[in-house]
């Protein structure tokens, strides 16, 4: 073994092998991959091998198609088979919900260049003989499924890696990681020790445990997991091969194995396994059966497809694989811990395996992704994720795997866990709550207490009317809602201005008063939207979104100097009410001595402002494009504040809202947000962010590309569509069409009341940027109407908000 090596790869699973091949790939020859037994000795040599490109993220998708054309490359290099059986799949739906979902997910797989295509239930039937077609009502024919074999595709990826260069050690384990002063690392190694500048943990099965060497506390927990091949099966003989199915009301997975079929199930009530501490002498090993757990799917599968039940069972296969708590890889580099990254909590090996080592080895020869993982992005989790969080998560998420999740259905593990001080006070107004990153934060409010429950649905909902009650009062007199679960941080020291002037992408504010400023990664690309405050010289309170907070702090601390800033996240510590609508002036201006007409405190102000006894924060800026304010206070002041402004509201109509209302409100005023119309695959000019770009500062990160983008005007532009929608709205993922082809992708939709329409916003290319007609967006299906709009739809000058 050698004693140092640019990286070192902890594990030879099939994730290990792929970022070990593509960094040799990208360029790193002197790379070492360290496996504790034999490559595959996790979770990778009994998986089923089972692969599919269909993703609810379309980012993590187009990286499993990318992982299912690699197989040939690796194979011509290392001349290794990877065993690959590309049989077609077949999805079947049993209920109308299903349905609709297939329709979906075919309209999405459209923009990704996924050939997926709707069949009859007898169509299904001619190429999937085992089913009985009484238990269902559609299907869906995706062309490039299939299956691998596990160990095949792992040997070709460490193949061709040791033909780019690499080095792989077997029997070897690492015991320990030790961080230099310099950032490097020593690998502490049963066989000696290595002295390594990376440290990738593709540990699988004991990613904790080589996460805890370094202090961190990954959110992955291993589920058992069962399948078995039925015996050789007359149906089978002298065809072709069957190809892969999922049945998603019997919560079954089948494909041919050999003369017979292989069955797995995602059952309700699954079990965890070594739910603390994963044992180091678990080798090549498979855990007892447990028939009787999944008794249900199988009396399911065996109904749905006769024959497998007649053909009598051959083996059964129980092991463990790992899950984050959304069921998404966990990668990337740490906050914190320079050089020392992740690829682990990986379910689906075989589908995702290549995706993940692209995108890991180009982050870290190139220092950046080169994709968008935000889904698989390890900083999208912080310190809420406890270890019992992600069992209860990860529970639910195995037990859910093959449901339905509604665009209104909010999840009930882990719940509640995170409250601020006026949750009792907005349940007592009948607030149906929604969990975003553990914290409860109020979807909209019911009219009684038994009214106050979402009816999952891909259409118009129970809440509709009462949302647009909401929406009215903002419109009309006035709104209050809860908005803590922004992300907060608060940067100070001499040096914050010039710091914070060369990570955001717009001019710095003068103390007390507010600027709105896209973050641009090197490449000129949108990797945050913030809300600068300045409170002081030297002083900066800064609103962005809470789910991206480590990924922010990730991004700082490259760019921080060693003194003279301090940036402190205070999410938690700050907590926030926000008045909005043509009273909210007059109901504030009841409870403070300060003058808060236009002219004494004109939008885009900030400052310390007493309201009552409370002393807030309040920035006059509203999300909802109307009249509106902003107040932050500590925790101990949020339930004295929410009782003041409810009183005060009182005779000015004041109505709580919560977040579906404001999420029309900011749609209808074209008013973009994180992970939704901004993301690291977008442009400041594209996303329509050109005015928050200073480019008369000589220095800030991703100048050169913003310049860039502006002279070439981008590949795509953001624009609005009033949509011709009847009973459903976009949300988002929809295509966009455009004389007859999907050109775009929607981003956000809903219903605007105050428009009056279904709204949607979403990119098209920029070349059909100022086409006036032509376009239709396809919800569930159906193909509607879309005409752009060449402002936002609500007040388009911002008039309202600066009154
Ligand atoms: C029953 C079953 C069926 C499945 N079916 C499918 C399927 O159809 N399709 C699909 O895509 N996926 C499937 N999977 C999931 C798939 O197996 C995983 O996605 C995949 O194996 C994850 O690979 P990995 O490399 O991350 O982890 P692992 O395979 O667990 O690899 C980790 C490796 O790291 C080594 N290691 C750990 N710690 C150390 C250390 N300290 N020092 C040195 N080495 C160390 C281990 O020995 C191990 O070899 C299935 C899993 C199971 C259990």
């Amino acid at each position: 073994m050698r004693t140092h090596a640019k990286a070192v790869v902890v594990g030879g699973g099939v994730v290990g092998a792929s970022v070990l091949y593509h960094l040799t790939k990208a360029g790193w020859k002197d790379v070492l991959l360290i496996e504790r037994a034999e490559l595959t000795s996790g979770s990778t040599w009994h998986a089923a091998g089972g692969m599919h490109t269909v993703n609810g993220d379309p980012n993590v998708a187009k990286l499993q198609q990318y992982t299912i054309n690699l197989y040939k490359e690796i194979e011509q290099i290392s001349g290794q088979s990877c065993g690959v059986h590309i049989t077609g799949g077949i999805m079947l739906a049993g209920t109308p919900a299903r349905v609709d979902w297939l329709k979906m997910a075919k309209a999405r797989g459209r923009y990704l260049g996924m050939d997926l295509e709707l069949i009859s239930v007898d169509e299904a039937a001619k190429i999937f003989p085992l089913m009985d077609k009484k238990h269902f009502l559609g299907a869906m024919y995706d062309p490039i499924e299939g299956h691998v074999d596990p160990y095949g595709v792992t040997h070709a990826y460490a193949k061709s890696a040791q033909i780019g260069g690499a080095e792989i050690v077997r029997q070897t384990r690492v015991t320990d990681l030790r961080q230099r002063q310099d950032g490097t690392w020593d690998v502490i190694t049963d066989q000696g020790n290595v002295h390594a500048e990376h440290v990738v943990n593709a540990a699988g099965l004991w990613a904790r445990e080589v996460g805890r060497m370094v202090g961190l506390e990954l959110p992955v927990l291993a589920m058992e997991h069962q399948y078995l091949i039925t015996g050789d099966m007359p149906e089978l003989v002298g065809k072709k091969e069957q190809m892969h199915c999922i049945d998603f009301e019997g919560e079954i997975y089948i494909r041919q194995e050999r003369g017979g079929m292989l069955m797995g199930t995602y059952e309700r009530a699954g079990v965890p396994w070594s739910e603390t501490n994963t044992p180091w002498d678990f080798g090549q090993d498979l855990l007892p059966n447990d028939l009787d757990r999944i008794a249900p799917s199988l009396e399911v599968g065996f109904e749905h497809f006769p024959s497998l039940g007649d053909a009598g069972i051959k083996k059964v296969v129980n092991g463990p694989f790992t899950f984050a708590p959304d069921g998404n890889p966990l990668i990337g580099p740490v906050k914190g811990l320079k050089n020392f990254w992740v690829a682990c909590g990986v379910m689906a090996g075989f589908s995702q395996g290549g995706g993940v080592g692209l995108s890991l080895a180009h982050w870290m020869v190139d220092g950046d992704p080169g994709a968008d993982v935000w889904a698989m992005d390890v900083a999208r989790y912080g310190d809420w994720t406890t270890l019992a969080y992600t069992n209860a998560k990860v529970r639910e998420n195995y037990s859910r795997r093959f449901s339905i999740r509604f665009p209104n259905e909010e999840l009930p593990a882990a719940r509640p866990l995170r409250t601020t001080p006026v949750y009792e006070k907005l349940q007592a107004e009948h607030a149906v709550f929604g969990d975003y990153c553990g914290f409860e934060h109020p979807l909209w409010f019911a009219p009684s207490a038994a009214e106050a429950t979402d009816i999952v649905s891909w259409r118009r909902s129970n809440a509709h009317p009462h949302v647009a009650a909401e929406c009215l009062a903002v419109q009309k007199t006035a709104g209050l809602l809860e908005i803590s679960n922004y992300g907060k941080f608060e940067v100070r020291g001499p040096a914050a201005a010039e710091w914070l002037s060369r990570v955001m992408a717009n001019r710095i504010p003068k103390v007390g008063k507010i600027v709105l400023t896209p973050m641009l990664n090197d490449r000129g690309k949108l990797i945050g939207d913030f809300t600068i405050c300045r409170v002081s010289e030297e002083h900066f309170f800064l609103i962005g979104t809470y789910a991206a907070e480590q990924f922010y702090l990730r991004w700082f601390e490259r760019s921080l100097p060693p003194t003279g800033v301090s940036v402190r996240p205070c999410a938690v510590e700050y907590v926030g009410l926000s008045v909005a609508g043509p009273n909210s002036r007059a109901i504030l201006q009841s409870l403070v001595r300060e003058d808060l007409s236009t002219a004494a405190f004109p939008f885009m102000s900030f400052r310390r402002v007493d309201v009552g006894m409370v002393p807030t924060y309040m920035g006059r800026v509203s999300f909802t494009g109307e009249l509106g304010y902003e107040m932050w206070v500590t925790t101990d002041y949020q339930r004295a504040l929410y009782d003041l402004l409810q009183r005060a509201g009182r005779d000015h109509g004041l109505k709580s809202f919560g977040g579906r209302a404001l999420n029309s409100l900011r749609i209808e005023k074209s008013f973009g947000t994180w992970a939704r119309e901004y993301r690291p695959i977008y442009g400041p000019y594209e996303a329509g962010l050109g005015r928050f770009v200073d480019l008369n500062k000589p220095d800030f990160i991703g100048r050169t590309a913003a310049l860039d983008e502006r002279a070439r005007g981008g590949d795509l532009r953001l624009l609005t569509f009033a949509v011709d929608a009847t009973d459903a709205d976009a949300l988002g993922d929809e295509p966009i069409w455009h004389d007859g082809k999907a050109v775009g992708w929607v981003t956000s939709g809903a219903y605007g009341f105050r428009a009056g329409r279904s709204i949607a916003l979403g990119y098209v290319p920029a070349a059909l940027a100022d086409a006036e007609s032509g376009f239709e967006i396809e919800i569930i299906g159906e193909r509607h109407k879309a005409t752009p709009q060449k402002a936002a739809p609500i007040d388009p000058q911002g008039l309202l908000m600066r009154t």
